[in-house]
C-alpha cells in the first residue's frame, strides 16, 4: 500500500496541535484515515424554484438584491443582517445572523446565489452561504462532513485535496480490472475525487455506486469464505435422534404444531442428523412459539444419547424455559435442570457432579452456564435464546463446552426473509412466520396525552376484570437520571390513581438484577396490578394475565421495540389491548404510530421499519454484530447487496481469483480476516 497513507495527518500542511486533536476525535490519524472519511451527506447547490420548494427546506437562489441591508445587534457580536432580493418574479427577504460584514458588500441591484432554509410561511430565507455573482461557477454539490469541535468544512475540505493531489494516482487500486469494466464502475482514483469533490450529483453517485459494491463484495466474500471453510474444516456431529420418540412427544402436546413449526423441527433435525455441524438462526416473532421448537431439538438430541443445553439472557426467562421443560419431561424420564446465579453452593455442587456424570440430560440457565467448572458429560446440541443478547464471546465459550457440538440461536427480532439469508450468510435460517391458530390480534390504538384520563378508564375496567397492565415509559438513552424519573413519575402518579384498589409496582434499570425479579416475580404471581416499568420488560416475559399496555412517549421507541414490548400482552385467552401514547413531529414517526395500530405482523413490522430508518438502525449498530459500512446501505443497496453475493458465490470457487495478481487486494481482505480459517462471527 502507498506509503503517504500511514503517514500522520499532520504532515498536511496548516495541521496544527488543536486541528490534529479534532481530527483525532473523528477517528483521523493518518492521511489514509482522511481520505476514507465519507461525507454523510451533500449539500445541494442546484437552483430550485421557491414556489415549489417546500417550508423548512434547504434550497439555492439566484436573486438580485433589492434593498440596502439593515442590521439589528442583538449583543456582543451577535447580529441579525435583513435585506430583500428579487427571485424570479418572487419578493422575499433574506436573513443572515452573525455575518454583519455582509452588510458592506451587498448593494442593491447586484446578483447572488443564496443558500439557507426557505420559511415559506413568512417568506424568508434564513441564509448560511452568499456568492456574489449568478450561480454558474459554482459546483453543484458539496460534500458535508460530520466534525467535531470548530473543525469547519471548509478547512476539512482543504487538508482533503490536499492530500487527495499529493496522493496522485499512486494509490492502488483494488478491483479488478474486469469486474470494474463489468460494472462500469469508477477506478479508485477517479470515485475517491468523486466521493470528495464531485463535479456533479451524477459524479457523486458514480463515485458512490463504486464503494458500495466494493464494500458489500468485501462484507459477502467474508461471510461466504467463512462458511466455506467451515463446511470444509468442522467435522459436527451426527445426532441420530429417534424421530419416534418426537413423533410421541408431540401428540402429547394440547395443540397441533403450526406449519411453521413443524417445517422448522424438520430443518432443525435434518442439520442434528447430518455430520456437518449445525449453524443456525432460528427467527420467530413474539408469540410464534419457539419454546417447544427448542425443546423438540433438545429432546432429539437426548434420544441420541447427547446432553442439550439452554441459554436464556435473565433468570426469569430460564426458569420459564425450565419450568416448561419440567412439565413436558418430567414424566417421561428426561432429567432438566436449572443453574442460574442464584443457585446455592449446594445444590449447584451436586448439579454439576450430575451434569458431569450424564445423569442430567438438559441444563437450562443464564450465563451461569458458561463458567469453567460447569462441565458436561457429552453436550452434543446447544441453544442461545434471544442470542443478541449475549457476546461472541460468551456463545462461543458455550460451544466449546461440547465436542463440535450443533448449535441454534433463537431471536424474536423478525428480519425480513431475503435480508436475513443475505446477511446472515455464515448461518443457515430458519423462520416461523405464522402464529398459532386463534391468537387474538391485540387491539392497538394511538391516543394523545390529552387523552390519558379515558386510557386510564379503560385500564381501570380491565383491572377490575381481574386482568393486569403493564405500563412502559422509555428509556432515555442519555440520561439514566431521566429515565428513572420518568418512570418513578408516571409509578407516584398511578399509585395515587389507583389508591387502595389496585397495587402499582415499579422497575427500571436501577434496580437490582434480584430486585427486579422479585419485582417481576409479584407481578407475575398477580400481587401487583399495574406494572410501571421501562423497556427492561422487554425479553420475553409471560404473564398471560395481562392484557393492557400503555406506552408513554411511544415516539422515541423504533418499530421493532414497540412490536417486542407490544408481544408482553396477547399471551393468554383474554383480548388485549394496546394504547401508545404519543405525539410524534415528524412524519416517519407518525408513520411508525399508525403502523403499529393496523398491524400486529413482526415481519410485516420489520419491513416498515427497515423502509423508515434503514438498515444501521434497525438492526442496532453494535448488537448486530454486522460490519458497519461506509457508504452501503443493506436496504436501500439491497440489489447491490444481492449482486455481490452471486459474484462473491462465485468468485470463491473460481481459479482465477486465487492466482490473478489483480485480485490480490480481495484475497489480501480475507486473509486479513481470518475468514479463510474458519474463524467465526457468529
Ligand atoms: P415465543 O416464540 O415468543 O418464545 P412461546 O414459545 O413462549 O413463544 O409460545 C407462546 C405461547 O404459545 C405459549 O403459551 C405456548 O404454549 C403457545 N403455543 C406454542 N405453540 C403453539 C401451537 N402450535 N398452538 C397453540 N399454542 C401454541
Ligand atoms: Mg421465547
Amino acid at each position: 500500500m502507498n506509503e503517504f497513507l500511514s503517514q500522520p495527518v499532520t504532515q498536511l500542511k496548516g495541521i496544527g496541535k488543536e486541528t490534529t486533536e479534532h481530527l483525532i476525535a473523528i477517528g483521523i490519524h493518518t492521511i489514509g484515515d482522511l481520505i476514507w472519511t465519507f461525507p454523510y451527506r451533500h449539500e445541494d447547490f442546484r437552483l430550485k424554484d421557491l414556489t415549489e420548494t417546500p417550508h423548512n427546506e434547504r434550497v439555492t437562489i439566484e436573486a438580485r438584491v433589492e434593498s440596502a441591508p439593515t442590521a439589528l445587534f442583538l449583543g456582543k457580536n451577535k447580529s441579525r443582517l435583513q435585506f430583500s432580493v428579487l427571485a424570479g418574479r418572487h419578493l422575499v427577504k433574506v436573513v443572515f445572523f452573525n455575518q454583519n460584514y455582509l452588510r458592506q458588500k451587498l448593494t442593491p441591484g447586484m446578483v447572488i446565489t443564496v443558500t439557507g432554509k426557505w420559511d415559506r410561511g413568512r417568506q424568508v430565507i434564513v441564509g448560511s452561504t452568499v456568492n456574489f455573482g449568478p450561480k454558474t461557477e459554482q459546483v453543484d454539490f458539496e460534500p458535508v462532513y460530520s466534525l467535531k469541535g470548530n473543525l469547519q468544512q471548509k478547512r476539512f475540505r482543504k487538508y482533503m485535496r490536499q492530500a487527495l493531489d499529493s496522493l496522485g494516482a499512486e494509490i492502488a487500486e483494488t478491483l479488478p480490472a474486469k469486474i470494474r469494466e463489468d460494472y462500469k464502475l469508477l477506478s479508485i482514483v477517479d470515485a475517491l475525487e468523486g466521493v470528495h469533490f464531485p463535479i456533479n450529483a451524477a459524479h457523486a453517485k458514480q463515485a458512490r455506486r463504486r464503494f458500495v459494491y466494493e464494500e458489500l463484495l468485501q462484507f459477502q466474500l467474508r461471510i461466504q469464505a467463512l462458511r466455506k471453510a467451515n463446511k470444509e474444516n468442522e467435522k459436527g456431529l451426527s445426532i441420530a435422534y429417534d424421530v419416534n420418540k418426537l413423533r410421541e412427544f408431540i401428540t402429547t402436546l394440547p395443540y397441533d404444531l403450526t406449519g411453521a413449526q413443524k417445517r422448522v423441527v424438520n430443518e432443525i433435525c435434518k442439520d442434528l442428523k447430518e455430520p456437518q455441524r449445525m449453524n443456525r438462526l432460528l427467527q420467530g416473532d413474539v408469540g410464534s412459539g419457539k419454546t417447544v421448537v427448542a425443546a423438540l431439538g433438545l429432546y432429539g438430541a437426548v434420544t441420541a444419547g447427547y446432553q442439550g443445553a439452554l441459554m436464556a439472557p435473565t433468570e426469569i426467562l430460564a426458569e420459564q424455559h425450565a419450568e416448561n421443560l419440567h412439565a413436558w419431561f418430567d414424566d417421561i424420564g428426561v432429567r432438566v435442570a436449572l443453574l442460574s446465579g442464584s443457585t446455592k453452593a449446594k445444590a449447584r455442587r451436586e448439579l454439576l457432579a450430575e451434569l458431569a456424570t450424564g445423569n442430567i440430560d438438559i441444563l437450562i440457565g443464564t450465563h451461569a452456564l458458561i463458567q469453567p467448572d460447569v462441565v458436561f458429560e457429552k453436550l452434543g446440541f446447544v441453544i442461545t435464546d434471544e442470542q443478541h443478547r449475549f457476546g461472541v464471546e460468551q456463545r462461543r465459550i458455550l460451544r466449546d463446552k461440547g465436542e463440535n457440538p450443533d448449535v441454534l440461536f433463537m431471536t424474536a427480532t423478525p428480519i425480513p426473509r431475503t435480508l436475513a439469508i443475505t446477511v446472515f450468510g455464515e448461518m443457515d435460517v430458519s423462520i416461523i412466520d405464522e402464529l398459532p391458530a386463534g391468537r387474538k390480534e391485540i387491539e392497538t390504538h394511538w391516543m394523545k396525552k390529552e387523552q390519558l384520563s379515558s386510557v386510564l378508564a379503560k385500564m381501570s375496567m380491565e383491572l377490575e376484570a381481574g386482568r393486569q397492565a403493564y405500563v412502559i415509559c422509555p428509556l432515555i438513552e442519555e440520561s439514566d437520571k431521566l429515565d428513572v424519573h420518568n418512570a418513578v413519575e408516571a409509578y407516584e402518579h398511578l399509585a395515587t390513581y389507583f389508591g387502595s384498589r389496585f397495587k402499582v409496582g415499579l422497575m427500571h434499570g436501577r434496580l437490582h438484577a434480584d430486585e427486579k425479579d422479585s419485582v417481576m416475580r409479584a407481578f407475575s404471581d398477580g400481587e401487583i396490578h399495574v406494572l410501571v416499568s421501562t423497556t427492561v420488560v422487554e425479553v420475553g416475559v409471560n404473564v398471560p394475565n395481562a392484557t393492557f399496555m400503555t406506552i408513554y412517549d411511544a415516539e422515541r421507541f423504533g418499530l421493532a421495540q414497540l412490536h417486542q414490548l407490544r408481544g408482553r400482552v396477547g399471551r393468554g385467552e383474554h383480548q388485549s389491548y394496546c394504547v401508545l401514547i404519543a405525539d410524534p413531529k415528524s412524519d416517519e414517526g407518525k408513520e411508525r404510530m399508525t403502523s403499529m395500530t393496523e398491524t400486529n405482523d413482526g415481519f410485516r413490522l420489520a419491513e416498515k421499519d427497515l423502509e423508515l430508518r434503514g438498515a444501521g438502525d434497525f438492526f442496532g449498530k453494535r448488537q448486530s454484530g454486522l460490519p458497519e459500512f461506509k457508504m452501503a446501505d443493506l436496504v436501500h443497496d439491497y440489489r447491490a447487496l444481492e449482486t455481490a453475493r452471486q459474484d462473491a458465490a462465485r468468485l470463491l470457487y473460481d481459479n482465477t481469483f486465487w492466482s490473478d495478481v489483480e485480485y490480490a487486494p480481495l484475497r489480501n481482505m480475507l486473509e486479513v480476516s481470518g475468514a479463510l480459517h474458519g474463524e467465526r462471527i457468529d
